[in-house]
């Protein structure tokens, strides 16, 4: 592949990175150090002072729990902040390209659009699995980032790992690994391979299986040379003191997580089983993540069913390959209960 050099954008590689004050000065923990440096108010409310422009105690325990080191992460107001400086960094408007592989996670089309990049959308066979000699001959020299959502959205499954392995050899940009449902998940994630690929980028999120979709807290995964570019252009204090507390409590509840994980996995396939009795759902396809797709006799019209009885799902009947789906999140069995006996009265 070319170096990552070759890929970024002119601008970039010759930015000035903006140096906030605590990034000049960061041992906050000093106690008799007295901070005039900010401009911040200076009594104490938990929250008066910026927060760690580099999220250390964060990094620190992620980098334990996933066995990286913390120079090979960075941290997002979501995986959405991570992708847009993925595109930043990498795509220079009106001339560079990324590959999407539909029916897919909308953001990455969205974003290219944001961003003024095309995106050459390459379909996944109906098996939903990426089409590696399509892809290949859809790629050129400005095709930067490569988009691979596993297990994908909206589709459940997970891709085949000697496909991803074949992508991660053959293309020469970034191959950005989406695994935000990696923890329901029977494949193990790709950051055992971070070392070997230096083109490649995982990207993980607290919105699923950590329960902390609130928080807005996502992931990023690479090399220390791409983690430093994406450090440079990202907004100084893009992960708040309140988050980065909630993410810390809640990522050292091991737990307390791995039970709610095991309890949606079991929930998720207690609805499959129960899906198959209702007469109008005529394919629920495999899932490896925390929702469902299935296909209906006529989508637009059992979801407004579902509306009217007061329960929301995603009709996805407009996505390429998915006409008549829907895709179910898996809730409590309280609320899968009732989605069930709602069905069978429809
Ligand atoms: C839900 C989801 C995300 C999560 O995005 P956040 O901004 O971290 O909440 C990312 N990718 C995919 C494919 C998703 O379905």
């Amino acid at each position: 592949m070319k170096s990552i050099l070759d890929l970024v954008r002119g601008n970039i590689k010759s930015l000035k990175p903006y140096s906030s004050a605590r990034d000049e000065y960061k041992d906050i923990a000093i106690n008799d150090m007295i901070f005039l440096d900010a401009n911040e108010n200076p009594f104490e409310n938990g929250v008066n002072r910026y927060p760690d422009p580099q999220q250390l105690t964060v990094k620190k325990v992620l980098a334990t729990i996933k066995n990286v080191n913390k120079k090979n992460i960075l941290l997002g107001n979501g995986s959405d902040e991570i992708l847009d400086l993925l595109f930043r960094a990498f795509c220079e408007p009106n001339k560079d390209n990324i590959i999407t592989l539909p029916p897919t996670y909308g953001m990455y089309s969205v974003l290219a659009s944001l961003n003024a990049i095309e995106d050459r959308k390459v379909l996944l066979s109906t098996d939903f699995q990426p089409q590696i000699q399509q892809i290949l001959a859809t790629v050129d020299d400005n095709s930067k980032i490569l988009f691979v959502c596993s297990p994908n959205n909206p589709s459940g499954n997970s891709f085949s790992e000697e496909v991803i392995e074949t992508l991660l050899k053959k293309f020469q940009g970034l191959v950005v690994i989406d695994e935000a449902y990696i923890d329901f998940s029977k494949q193990e994630s790709w950051l055992k391979k971070l070392n070997e690929y230096p083109n490649l980028v995982i990207t993980q999120t607290l919105s699923k299986a950590y329960g902390m979709a609130g928080i807005r807290l996502g992931i990023c995964y690479a090399s220390e040379e791409i983690i430093q570019i994406l450090n440079n252009i990202k907004p100084p204090y893009n992960i708040n003191e309140l988050t980065q507390q909630k993410a810390l409590e809640r990522l050292q509840d091991k737990e307390g997580v791995a039970q709610e994980i095991e309890t949606i996995l079991f929930e998720r396939n207690q609805l499959a089983i129960a899906l198959r009795s209702i007469s109008f759902i005529e394919k629920i396809y495999e899932s490896d993540a925390n929702f469902i797709l299935i296909k209906v006799d006529d989508a637009n019209k059992r979801y407004n069913e579902l509306i009217e009885k007061g329960i929301v799902i995603r009709n996805r009947t407009s996505q390429p390959l998915c006409e008549n789906t829907l895709r179910l999140t898996v809730g409590t069995r309280k609320e899968n209960e009732k989605l069930i006996k709602v069905l069978k009265e429809i």
